[in-house]
């Protein structure tokens, strides 16, 4: 039997990057994937967040044929089925207050996943991992009560101190090692979208730059588009609806829904100016936590990415996250083998610091955003709001209908009609706040009393001066 440093099982963008983490520091590494090639089971494409530019410095060589910058993201507000007509859009380029550059540079890069699976196994490869296709790993070797290995189809055997489970949301290894038995249904969600091919130059002239488009709307729950060179994919109120409500996912079905709403008139002229063709569809499991999850090690085994559960809360972006994941797990196995002791104790510090990570910050707050995100899909609350979002824009910058200045007098007390209606945000957008801003909240509200106290103070003498000179307040 083979013995290895580190045995890998799963070579999507989770996998790969630890195995490419752990060849590079020197170890020896079995990367093993079911698959004929990396990302066979994706023909589709997928956004990779800006994010991997600022963490993985490999990723800078990312050149692929499938690639689109989306340097402006769309939300489309459309009315109730069955028009599905634009009521209210909104588009912008990135925030120049980012942190690092790439972010004010651009949102996500669209590419198929086949390209950039194959891309980044490539990676851990030309750093000296085996790379192993056609692989079914079916079972786990254990060693004194700890994993110790693998077990491929047909019984071939392989030894390791330290397995990474990165297979993914049905992962084989999160079963067999007993860290999970199932999902859990509000831990989960079906994901479904249809993916189109379109040509080069139409998609430059008509989607361009505009890679990432979010149709929301009162009974619709919403469709998202994500561009890449030569096609895009659609994900219809399935995903987003499975995504924004936990209320509406008892009731989802998602590939029907997904095919009624391809019908809305905007997604369809679209779709007829690109020349598209459909080319994939796609149902997929997604694991959707609103907290980070935590029993994602045991002894001689972690769990990174999907197989971990680690999509953020409430978009369920998983590509960052499980390169993330997988290169601090193979870090913390390097350590924890120099250290002679893989026990489960021993790699709890990968759930110590992944907890730390930017990873772990993406979960803080996540149900209350999932709530923020829940008002979408509730079609009284989503209306009122597009419709305010019309009065303000159309009163204060757009209006040639009436007036001008009637129509800008409009807008503030239209602002205190809707007061109910925005309490009904800042319900769910202040406790979030504090929960993620709490310390920094506190201390501007101290500040500001300290200034209140002062001003009051001051104005109450000023006050107390005045009366006693005009013999008391009128
Ligand atoms: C419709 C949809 C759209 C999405 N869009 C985005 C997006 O735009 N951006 C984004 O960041 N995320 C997106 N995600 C989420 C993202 O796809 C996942 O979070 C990400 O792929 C997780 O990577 P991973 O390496 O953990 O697992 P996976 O990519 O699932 O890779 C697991 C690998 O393990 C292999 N494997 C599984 N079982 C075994 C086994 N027993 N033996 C050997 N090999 C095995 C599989 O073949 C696969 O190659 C989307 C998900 C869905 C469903």
């Amino acid at each position: 039997m083979k013995r290895y440093d580190l045995i890998v099982v799963g070579a999507g963008p989770g996998g790969s990057v630890a195995a490419m983490t752990a060849a590079e520091a020197g170890m020896e590494v079995l990367l093993l994937e079911r698959s004929r090639y990396p990302g066979e089971k994706n023909a589709s494409g997928f956004a990779l967040s800006t994010k991997a530019w600022r963490d993985f410095p490999f990723i800078a060589e990312l050149d692929l044929p499938s690639m689109r910058y989306n340097r402006l993201c769309v939300a489309h507000f459309l009315s109730p089925p069955p028009e599905m007509e634009e009521r209210f859009t909104i588009s912008s380029g990135p925030s120049r207050r980012m942190s690092y550059p790439e972010a004010r540079d651009f949102f996500t890069a669209g590419m198929l996943r086949r390209e950039f699976d194959q891309w980044v196994a490539e990676k851990a490869r030309a750093a000296g991992a085996t790379l192993m296709l056609e692989s079914l790993v079916t079972g786990l070797r254990r060693e004194s009560g700890r994993v110790a290995g693998v077990v491929l189809e047909g019984g071939e055997e392989f030894a390791a101190p330290v397995v990474i489970g990165a297979d993914g949301v049905l992962s084989v290894t999160a079963r067999l090692s007993g860290l999970r038995t199932k999902w859990r249904p509000d831990q989960v969600i079906s994901a479904c979208a249809v993916d189109y091919a379109a040509p080069r130059e139409r998609m430059d002239d008509v989607v361009h730059e505009a890679g990432f488009q979010a149709y929301f709307g009162p009974g619709i729950g919403g469709n998202y588009l994500v561009a890449y060179a030569d096609g895009l994919h659609l994900g219809g109120p399935g995903v987003t609806n499975s995504l924004v409500s936990r209320l509406n996912r008892s009731h989802i079905k998602p590939a029907r829904e997904l095919l009624d709403t391809l019908q809305a008139p905007p997604t369809r002229r679209l779709l007829r100016a690109l020349g598209a063709r459909p080319r994939e569809w796609q149902a997929h499991l997604l694991p959707w936590m609103d907290r980070m999850p935590t029993n994602i090690h045991s002894g001689g085994l972690m769990l990174v990415g999907d197989a971990a559960g680690l999509p953020e809360p409430l978009y369920a972006e998983g590509v960052w996250q499980a390169m993330y994941s997988g290169r601090l797990a193979a870090q913390v196995a390097r350590e924890c083998e120099e250290e002679g002791d893989v026990s489960a104790a021993s790699l709890a510090r990968y759930l110590e610091r992944l907890e730390e990570s930017p990873v772990g910050k993406e979960f803080v707050g996540g149900a209350e955003l999932r709530r923020l995100f829940e008002i979408m899909g509730d079609p009284g609350l989503s209306r009122e709001l597009t419709e305010l979002a019309v009065d303000m824009t159309v009163n204060l910058f757009m209006s040639a209908q009436e007036p001008k200045a009637e129509c800008v007098a409009r807008a503030l007390p239209l602002l205190a009609e809707n007061l109910p209606l925005l309490m009904e945000v800042a319900r769910i957008y202040l406790p979030m706040l504090l929960e993620v801003e709490g310390e920094r909240l506190r201390g501007y509200l101290a500040a500001v009393k300290g200034l209140a106290a002062l001003l009051g103070g001051s104005a109450g003498s000023a006050w107390d001066e005045g009366d006693k000179a005009e013999g008391g307040p009128r």
